[in-house]
């Protein structure tokens, strides 16, 4: 098998066919490719439509699952099973389009890993949206998320070997762009302007945004952990000086001698936070344990004999 596309699709029986047809049309011009769908738990008539298809076409296949589980999931469901050599990853409403997927395999053909799609223009999405991306992006930098690249979502290309590394990671909340660029294969980004959705209305709610951006932030960075340590050591500081000229002031009878017992209660209040902070330091090793993430991944392997 030489392509896989894996298409997650909640509630998406408005533009299916539609995508189905356009997906076809441009990986027939490929050669050999598997369309793997993704039915995560719809409450319409996704199914229903994805078992016309598959009865007429047998390069679809669908997984479906019991209930809806989440994008996320969908996703690494279809990677797992999935078997190309190259694998797509690519939303059902078509606000990607599929007509890239040639340029991506040229690209990957050309040597690249992982071809990412990076978003130069969103149509069709509110100033609220394209102000929470920024702020999101920026935000996740600042706190060292240096993996994940601004403006692109998951629709990319990854080869076999980067979707085997990703389908051997076990954490279960899977930010799986970020893992893509933590795995550290050559990553190409490729461009375009981001259409409205072809039909329906978006099936990221609220909540499943804050909670998708909220594992971007904690599966890839510890440091608000450390806050408090950090918080912690200046106040200590702070109040340390603030004895220190407290006993001087009292002594010289120029301040009241409540300051002595000001600095020293804020002086305990620095030690809470320190013992906060080590804390979060071993809480942050418990969590990359847990986490469980291969130690390194072999890229390539020279003269080396398979054991
Ligand atoms: N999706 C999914 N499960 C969900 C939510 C969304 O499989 O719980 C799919 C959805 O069918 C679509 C893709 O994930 O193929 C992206 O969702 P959507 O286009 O609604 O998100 P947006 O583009 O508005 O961020
Ligand atoms: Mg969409």
């Amino acid at each position: 098998m030489k392509y896989s596309v894996v298409i997650p699709a909640y509630n998406e029986e408005a533009v299916l066919q539609l995508s189905y047809n356009r997906l076809k049309s441009v990986m027939d011009t490929l050669g050999d490719y598997e369309l793997i769908f993704v039915n995560d738990g719809s409450r319409d008539a996704t199914l229903d439509i994805l078992r016309q298809i598959a009865a007429k076409d047998s390069s679809v296949k669908v997984l479906s699952f019991s209930r809806n589980f989440g994008h996320q999931e969908a996703v690494s469901a279809g990677m797992a099973k999935c078997r190309g050599q190259a694998v797509v990853i690519i939303d059902c409403d078509l606000q990607d389009p599929p007509e890239l997927i040639p340029d991506m395999v040229k690209m990957w053909r050309d040597g690249a890993d992982i071809v990412y799609g990076r978003r130069i223009r969103r149509k069709g999405e509110t100033v609220f949206k394209k102000l929470t991306a920024w702020v999101y992006y920026r935000l996740l930098k600042a706190l060292g998320g240096q993996y994940i690249p601004a403006n692109t979502g998951d629709f990319r290309l990854i080869d076999r070997k980067v979707c085997d590394a990703l389908n051997a990671m076990p954490e279960r909340n899977r930010f799986l762009r970020g893992l893509a660029a933590w795995s550290g294969f050559k990553a190409v980004p490729i461009d375009y302007v981001r259409d409205e959705r072809a039909a329906g209305v978006t099936k990221y709610s609220m909540k499943k945004m804050l909670k998708l951006a909220g594992d971007g932030i904690t599966s890839f960075s510890n440091k608000p952990l450390k806050f408090p340590l950090a918080f912690g050591i200046g106040l200590s500081l702070a109040s340390f000086v603030y004895f220190v000229l407290s006993v001087v002031f009292v002594c010289a009878g120029s301040w009241p001698y409540p300051h002595i017992l000001f600095a020293l209660l804020f002086g305990l209040i620095s030690c809470l936070f320190i013992t906060i902070g080590i804390f979060g330091l071993y809480l942050g090793r418990i969590y990359d344990e847990a986490k469980a993430r291969p130690l390194y991944i072999i890229a390539e392997q020279i003269n080396v004999e398979e054991l």
